[in-house]
Order: structure tokens, then C-alpha cells, then sequence
């Protein structure tokens, strides 16, 4: 999706120009069911893409993305292949197919949603020149990545930040954004960094003020 929008603003991309993060002439599959996998399926026709198929593990009734997504997808041409989960890449130095098993829907786990169980003996193959897995995604290690061993994190990985001021549990340290909340916004990451200025302002302000006192 980085190297789309930066071509698109012109940029030179290297990766997007040499095809590896081209869909152009592809038979492209995006794994995933959420607003991510539908970003990335209508790219892909944007680009251009010979074919363009989505692998869901639920339904379409209890996929997290929005449903006009799902149809607007649809009507460019993407094909969902519901109730299917990958299994196995195939392909000599570049993948060139995908082992797949099918799904069947039991009983609703705690997010309500139905549980995805596989079928047995239901593995069929989809051709694929490129797959994308729209999975979402989890923070880093942060303390580490930051070589800060106090820097406090939640039980999701995200900092510890104080919403009001966006000041982390390290004084003069502070944070804002999807490395907070998680997977979010951009009006809340917008809000949150507003916020933050003005708390790293008063604090500096402060600070200048002991310095003369
Ligand atoms: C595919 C996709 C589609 C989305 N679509 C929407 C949408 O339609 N509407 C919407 O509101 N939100 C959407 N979002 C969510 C939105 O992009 C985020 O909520 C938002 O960008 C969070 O802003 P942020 O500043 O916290 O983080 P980011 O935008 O991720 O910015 C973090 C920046 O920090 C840089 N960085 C990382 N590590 C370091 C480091 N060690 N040193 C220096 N720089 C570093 C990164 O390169 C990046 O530029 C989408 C997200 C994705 C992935």
C-alpha cells in the first residue's frame, strides 16, 4: 500500500517499478477479510492485475470489513472466495500457487462471531503470482526497539500512555496514535498528537520556568 501511494504522488519506487510490488498481469491473492484486504484487493485492480481474489476464513455475513467495501470490490471484478483458509505456499524461488482448505463455521467464539473449524480432506490450490497478507498486525517489542526497559506497555504491546496528556510512565517522554491505541484511526491519531503537543509545550514551559526560578 506504501509503495502504491508513493508512486501515485510520483515518487520513484524502486520495488513498485522492478514488479515485485506491482499487481500489473498478476494473479493476485489477498488474504484477509477486514478494511485492510479490501484497501488492497481494489489496488490491486487498479493496478491493473490480470485476476483478483479474496481468501476469507468466515462468511460474508460475519466478515469484520465494511459490506459496501465488499460490494464496491465485488463490482470491480474481485472475487471472494469465502470460507477458505491458506495453508501452504507453493513455487520454486517465487510463490506460483496456494494450497488451501475450506472452512466450515461452528459454534460463536468470545468475539461473537462464528468459530472457522477446516474440513477434512478439503485442500484445493488457487494459482497465485502474488499474495498479500492482510492480516493485521501486532507492536514490536517496544522497549527493546527503544532500548528504554521502563518505558511501561499494555498486555497488547501498545505504550502506556496517560490520554489526557499523551505522556508516557518516562516524564518528558510522550506518545500518540496507533502505537498507543493499537490499529486505529486517523482523526484519532490526529487528536492524540494535538494533544500531545500541547502537553510537551506545558512541560517545557515549566521546565524553563524552574530552570530561572
Ligand atoms: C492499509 C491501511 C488502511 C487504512 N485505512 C484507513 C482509513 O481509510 N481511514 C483511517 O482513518 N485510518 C486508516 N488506517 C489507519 C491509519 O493509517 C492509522 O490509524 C494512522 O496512520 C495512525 O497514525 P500514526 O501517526 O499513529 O502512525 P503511522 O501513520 O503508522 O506513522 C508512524 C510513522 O513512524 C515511522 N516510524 C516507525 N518506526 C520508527 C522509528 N523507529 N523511528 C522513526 N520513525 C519511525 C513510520 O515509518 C511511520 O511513518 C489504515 C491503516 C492501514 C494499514
Amino acid at each position: 500500500m506504501t509503495a502504491s501511494n508513493k508512486k501515485g504522488l510520483g515518487d520513484k519506487v524502486e520495488l513498485f517499478d522492478d514488479g515485485t510490488l506491482n499487481a500489473k498481469d498478476k494473479d493476485v491473492v489477498v488474504i484477509g477479510g477486514g478494511d485492510t484486504a479490501m484497501d488492497c484487493v481494489r489496488t490491486s485492480i487498479r493496478q491493473d492485475a490480470k485476476s483478483v481474489k479474496c481468501l476469507y476464513r468466515r462468511d460474508k455475513v460475519n466478515m469484520p470489513g465494511s459490506a459496501r467495501e465488499v460490494a464496491n470490490a465485488e463490482e470491480e471484478g474481485v472475487e471472494f472466495v469465502w470460507l477458505s483458509s491458506p495453508k501452504k505456499f507453493k513455487g520454486t524461488n517465487k510463490v506460483e500457487s496456494l494450497l488451501v482448505d475450506k472452512i466450515e463455521l461452528g459454534d460463536p467464539d468470545e468475539s461473537g462471531r462464528r468459530k472457522p473449524i477446516i474440513k477434512e480432506n478439503s485442500e484445493f490450490e488457487i494459482k497465485a503470482d502474488l499474495v498479500i497478507k492482510a492480516l493485521g498486525f501486532d507492536p514490536e517489542e517496544l522497549p527493546k526497539l527503544f532500548q528504554e526497559e521502563r518505558l511501561q506497555v499494555t498486555k497488547w504491546g501498545t505504550i502506556k500512555a496517560d490520554f489526557d496528556t499523551m505522556e508516557t510512565n518516562i516524564p518528558g517522554v510522550f506518545a500518540a496514535g496507533d502505537i498507543v491505541r493499537g490499529a486505529s484511526l486517523v482523526v484519532w491519531a490526529i487528536k492524540d498528537g494535538r494533544d500531545a503537543a500541547l502537553s510537551i509545550s506545558n512541560y517545557l514551559q515549566l521546565k524553563q520556568k524552574q530552570k530561572v526560578a
